[in-house]
């Protein structure tokens, strides 16, 4: 409202918003390129750490599968002299696998065919046994041949022995046979290794007579036979004699690593050297292999103990890795989606795996990074608030120096303007009384107007004096018991002669003078509280319409007494109602009525209350009228 007033400071915003915005603008421009630009300088770091680590931990691993390959031309000699831990060594040629050390495997891919003695040596026995029904008289004659220096003559007749005694019903002496066969070991019968068969049958039998324990030994030896990869067997027999026992458990690891040599053996055929990666996603396998004069030698180990090597690495460089290979599969590790990453193909690094590293969630300098970038967003956030804080204030600071300055230039156009008036009217008046024209009868009038224009003169030179004095502070307060109703009393009266033609519209509530009570004493300098007291009544009479009532009234509550003016005229906007105290602040009512003024009775007034430990208070609805209070506290002793 005031700036709709003072037409120019509606430019004054317009022009904060300009000088405090671009610092501002620039600033928060300033600081985001340097976020960004750090943002940026992180990622290419994080990116060249990432290329780094991927470069280092490739050699790494072509350095541990290159370590794996010089032990290669040992494991064809025989003597691997060092074999990584948790792997297993094999030669092999056409005809299967020759050696085979490390873990061991419980089945081949390939196993040649077992030799087996001429059937024509068995023909006569078998005769018996079958055609003739003669149990007794085969055993006999498979007796003698198990007797014979050929372990696999021996091996044959002492199988046909156990089985010709078992349709005899003589199991001891069966179980018995069997147990010389097992003592065979390797010896090849009916295709497979003599323990092995010797007891699968001892084991059968044993159950069959009622002797759990003993079939548990012999499910045990079994199971250990074939766990220790103790026999070279192939993928089906293994099945054969694995499913004939009860907890046969070979190492599951064992069986990952025959799995992979299975997996790899066509490879190994076709190709004369080279690497492969094998085995389950979870536990993955690595493969060395190469062909020399002899055969093919090759090394199977876990990719575990080559990255375990590369530990130090993922640690430095805070990276986690995972290894694919060349069909896409998982190999080792697992990574996020997302995110920067770094890869290294299987074609570029000649290893059996394509590499992808990513960050590590833990990576300290992705966290420190961040929390710079945090750290600096916050110091111009912060800047950018002080700069506009501290812009507002400067724009409300100059705001209020132009509003006065403009305020003030007003008040003195008005205040001229005000002093004019009188000044006209005694100029007239005395050239006229000056000249003698004035008819005899009329002088006494003459002379009242006269009167009546230095009062109001004085009046106003005295109010603008007292506002001075006020101002620079050195107002002085003669201050004495009065009694607030025969002040008030007295200023209404003398208010009343002053606008003598609506002197009725004045009316007073309070004790009359001298009516016994102690008309509510205060402390005050009268004339202060007279001056303060006619800018309240002056205002009411000059704000509200002409036929209506200003109301003044004297009252006390406990320790405040209090004067109040009330009119019914226009009233005064809340948004007004704390402005209007300032000095040379005129409102929406003045403007409406075109009343004169200059802007400070209500500043004098509130300056006098204050002096006198009171406040001035304002009630007010627009339309409603309004009631101007004057708040003091009230003087206990009184005469
Ligand atoms: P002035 O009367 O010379 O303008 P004041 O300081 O006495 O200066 O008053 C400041 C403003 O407060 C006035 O311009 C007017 O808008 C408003 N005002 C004061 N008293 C009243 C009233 N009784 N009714 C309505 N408006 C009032």
């Amino acid at each position: 409202m005031l700036n709709k007033r003072y037409g120019a400071s509606i430019k004054l915003p317009v022009l904060f918003v300009v000088i405090a915005g671009i610092p501002v603008v620039a600033l928060g421009w300033l600081g985001w390129r340097l976020l960004e630009q750090d943002r940026a300088l992180e990622s290419q770091r994080q990116r060249e750490r990432l290329e780094n680590a991927a470069g280092l931990l490739a050699r790494e691993l072509d350095r541990g599968l290159a370590a794996w390959e010089e032990l290669l031309p040992a494991v064809m000699q025989g003597a691997p002299a060092a074999l990584p831990a948790d792997a297993a060594a094999m030669v092999f040629d056409g005809q299967g696998v020759r050696y085979a050390r490390g873990v061991p495997l419980p089945y081949f891919p390939h196993v040649p065919p077992l030799p087996a003695p001429s059937a024509s040596l068995f023909a006569a026995a078998e005769a018996r046994e079958f055609r003739e029904n003669d149990l007794a008289g085969a055993a006999e004659a498979y007796r003698r041949l198990a007797s014979a220096g050929n372990p696999l003559v021996r091996a044959a007749a002492l199988m046909r022995l156990a089985r010709c005694l078992r349709k005899q019903r003589k199991l001891q002496d069966a179980i018995a046979a069997y147990g010389e066969l097992a003592a065979m070991r390797d010896t090849p019968v009916a295709g497979s290794p003599s323990e092995l068969v010797a007891r699968r049958e001892r084991f059968a039998l044993f159950q069959m007579i009622g002797d759990p324990d003993a079939a548990s030994r012999e499910a045990s030896a079994l199971d250990a036979a074939l766990r220790e990869g103790r026999y070279r067997l192939d993928r089906a027999t293994f099945g054969f004699y694995r499913e004939s026992t009860p907890h046969a458990s070979p190492k599951p690891a064992a069986l990952e690593f025959a799995q992979a040599v299975e997996e790899l053996w066509p490879v190994w055929q076709q190709q004369p050297a080279g690497r492969a990666s094998a085995g389950p996603a979870e536990r993955p396998l690595a493969a060395v292999w190469r062909r020399l004069p002899d055969g093919t030698a090759a090394i199977v180990g876990r990719v575990d103990t080559l990255v375990a090597a590369s530990d130090a690495i993922a640690r430095d460089f805070q990276v986690r890795v995972a290894l694919e290979d060349p069909s896409g599969r998982a190999a080792w590790g697992s990574l996020p989606a997302a995110g920067p990453q770094a890869v290294k193909t299987f074609r570029e690094t000649g290893l059996p795996w394509t590499l992808r590293l990513t960050p590590s969630e833990a990576a300290g300098a992705a966290q420190a990074s961040l929390s710079r970038r945090n750290l600096l967003a916050a110091g111009f956030a912060l800047m950018v608030l002080v700069i506009a804080a501290a812009s507002y204030f400067v724009f409300r600071a100059v705001n209020r120096e132009l509003c006065v300055a403009r305020l003030q230039s007003d008040f003195v156009a008005t205040v001229s303007h005000e002093f004019r008036t009188p000044l006209t009217a005694m100029c007239h008046l005395t050239e006229m009384l000056d000249e003698g024209s004035t008819p005899a009868g009329r002088l006494p009038h003459y002379y009242r107007a006269l009167v009546k224009e230095t009062r109001r003169l004085r009046a106003m030179v005295e109010s603008l004096l007292d506002f001075g004095r006020m101002e620079a502070g050195r107002r002085l307060y003669q201050m004495e018991e009065t009694s607030a109703a025969d002040l008030t009393a007295q200023v209404v009266a003398e208010f009343r002669e002053q606008i003598s033609a609506a002197a009725q519209r004045i009316e007073l509530h309070a004790p009359p003078p001298g009516s016994g009570s102690n008309g509510f004493s205060i402390r005050a300098d009268r004339e202060a509280i007279a001056l303060a007291l006619r800018n309240l009544l002056d205002n009411a009479v000059k704000y509200s319409p002409e036929s209506s009532t200003v109301r003044v009234s004297v009252e006390s509550s406990g320790a405040l007494t209090t004067i109040s003016v009330a009119d019914q005229g226009a009233g005064i906007p809340p948004a007004e109602q704390r402005d209007i105290f300032r000095k040379f602040v005129r409102g929406s009512a003045a403007r409406a009525l075109n009343v004169k003024g200059t802007g400070i009775g209500l500043a004098i007034a509130e300056h006098i209350v204050k002096a006198h430990g009171g406040r001035l208070e304002v009630k007010s609805e627009p339309g409603q009228g309004s009631r101007f209070t004057i708040v003091l506290p009230a003087q206990a002793s009184h005469a």
